[in-house]
């Protein structure tokens, strides 16, 4: 159309030499210009408020910051297409991804690989050969407690009693209630005992999943829903402290939606209450704290998070997936979390619990509970319309697992809330232990991160590179966690570390002496850099680095392609 053709602003454009033809075009101009400078204004006040809204929840010295990351991310993007360096970048990546393949995936004469479907079926002796074989390919030898967090076990009878449970439902499925209605009841009692321990008031609901991940992800699509629903927010931004669990960042991805990560309090390491109250406005659908967090294992100040929750009216999640059935046991032993973070917090409307954490329940079991039904509905998923009849699904999966659900519920009742109690006594003495070790200096140079009252402590040292500490561990067989901004190391304590704490406390102070010692013979020498950076010393090297964070994204890439070589 011609008419689109004039210029936006004035009446300066071809005229047409009939009055008539004019006359059309000057409406059809006033018409347009009126449209885009809608659309224009529109456009710029949504801009405007975006960038209002950053500056205020930023101000200009953190709102500068950002940008600057951001735009170096950018510029180093760039930087390393230029195909020279783009070569010796990716020589480099090959040889560490080749590295990374060769520890990962065994290879050699006595490896086979079965990519194929046998024509016909094995026997079953055949099978469990193969099953006993590839259950000895354990690269960390987890048995004996030298790994950090990973593995929740419960004792072998417990593993016995979840074979039988797991053998008498494995074809269930909680998808289809009125052929399985024993599993239906198994998993509303396990969302009723885990609503007990965490105080759910009356109308307090909630779901299982299929781990902590899946729980906050419900826990961000609910929030996220609730508030397009009844506010129509479209543009949802999530609270939360950088220590928050990455499956927080995971919802913010499949779900659209921004995460504002709030630093965290240089001394206690809870999250900087201030900085959450400046990030609330308009778009805010949620705010979140951890009961413990991962990186540290300490607990946020829930308490004066609430406050900020019930003053703006915001739903307020707890991430207890690690606190799990820990935490709910702290106040029962006298040992004070510092606030409460349970359902009697009255801002709290959502909390994430994983049975298959302290729970000791099989590997893919947690639960998402919620104060109320109402906020409940916004995870479900319907398809009234579907040809293949009305389709309705509490969380992700489908099908679910009915033989898991068995397991868990097995787990809880085996345990009870006195075993619980036992579990969480063990934990909680054992931190106290490696804390006090660290605090007197047992293990000497180092220091621990705030004030970790459950099952997990941090620690770091000004002293000696904490990933050198990390690689010399590795070398005695230990599987500690490291930990970034600021560099650290985590112990997340198990029923199996606990008979090799005193290990741990001898390794670790024969692996630090050792450094410092190192350490002051180079000084006496006058050696500045260091020789053979380990492993985990290399990889945070690079990653701390923010020339390097585009290659420390392939690196990941890498990694998880190895998964399925
Ligand atoms: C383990 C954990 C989760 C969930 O992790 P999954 O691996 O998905 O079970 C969430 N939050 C915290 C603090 C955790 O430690």
């Amino acid at each position: 159309m011609s008419t689109l053709k004039l210029p936006v602003m004035g009446f300066g454009g071809p005229v047409s030499s009939s009055l008539h033809t004019c006359w059309r075009l000057y409406q059809g101009s006033t018409a347009l210009e009126l449209a885009r400078n809608a659309v224009f204004i529109l456009w710029a006040s949504k801009y405007f408020a975006r960038g209002y809204r950053q500056l205020w929840g930023r101000g200009l010295i953190g709102t500068t910051s950002e940008l600057y990351d951001t735009l170096a991310r950018k510029f180093f993007k760039l930087f390393y297409r230029i195909p020279s360096i783009r070569k010796k970048v990716d020589l480099e990546l090959k040889k560490t991804l080749q590295d990374v393949e060769d520890k990962m995936i065994p290879k050699g004469p006595d490896v086979t690989y079965y990519n194929k479907l046998p024509a016909d079926g094995w026997s079953d002796d055949a099978i469990k050969a193969v099953l006993i074989k590839n259950n000895e390919m354990k690269h960390s030898d987890w048995e004996s407690g030298k790994v950090s967090g990973a593995i929740y076990h419960g004792g072998r009878d417990m593993i016995q009693l979840q074979t039988e449970a797991y053998g008498m439902y494995s074809t269930g499925n909680q998808l289809h209630p009125d052929v399985f209605p024993g599993l239906r009841k198994m998993e509303a009692e396990v969302v009723s005992m885990v609503l007990d321990l965490f105080n759910g008031p009356e109308g307090s609901v909630g779901t299982t999943t299929s781990g902590g991940t899946e729980s906050l992800l419900m826990a961000c699509l609910a929030a996220k829903m609730k508030a397009y629903n009844e506010r129509g927010v479209t543009e949802p931004e999530i609270i939360a402290p950088v220590t928050i669990h990455a499956g927080f960042d995971k919802a913010a991805y499949y779900f659209n939606m921004k995460l504002r990560h709030v630093p965290i309090d240089p001394v206690t390491y809870q999250v900087d209450t201030h900085a959450v109250k400046r990030l609330v406005n308009g778009n805010t659908v949620l705010i979140a704290g951890s009961a413990p967090n991962f990186p540290h294992g300490i607990i946020d100040n829930i308490e004066e998070l609430s406050n900020i929750a019930v003053k703006y009216d915001i739903p307020l999640h707890v991430d207890a997936c690690l606190g799990s059935f820990v935490v709910p046991f702290l106040e029962q032993l006298g040992i004070d979390p510092g606030t409460k973070f349970d359902f009697r917090v009255p801002g709290v409307t959502s909390i994430s619990c994983d049975t298959h954490k302290y729970g000791f329940a099989p590997k893919g079991s947690s639960v998402i509970m919620y104060r109320s039904a109402s906020l409940r509905k916004y995870q479900y998923f319907l398809a009234t319309e579907w040809s293949g009849g009305i389709y309705a699904s509490p969380t992700l999966a489908g099908s679910r697992p009915g033989a898991l659900m068995a397991g868990c519920w097995a787990s809880l009742m085996k345990m009870g809330k006195n075993g619980y109690l036992e579990s969480c006594r063990d934990l909680t003495a054992a931190v106290a232990r490696i804390r006090s070790a660290i605090d007197s200096g047992e293990i000497p140079a180092l220091h621990v991160l705030g004030n970790p009252v459950a099952s997990v402590v941090a620690f770091s040292s000004s002293q000696v590179n904490i990933y050198d500490i990390s690689d010399a561990m590795t070398d005695l067989g230990w599987h500690l966690s490291a930990l970034q901004n600021p560099a650290a190391l985590h112990i997340a304590c198990t029923r199996l570390t606990l008979n090799a704490i005193d290990t741990f406390i001898a390794d670790m102070k024969s692996v630090v002496t050792g450094l410092l010692h190192t350490k002051e013979l180079q000084e006496l020498e006058g050696i500045k850099t260091k020789v053979n950076a380990g492993e985990t010393s290399a990889l945070y090297g690079v990653a701390g680095s923010i020339s390097t964070k585009a290659i420390v994204d392939e690196l990941a890439i890498g990694f998880l392609d190895n998964l399925y070589k």
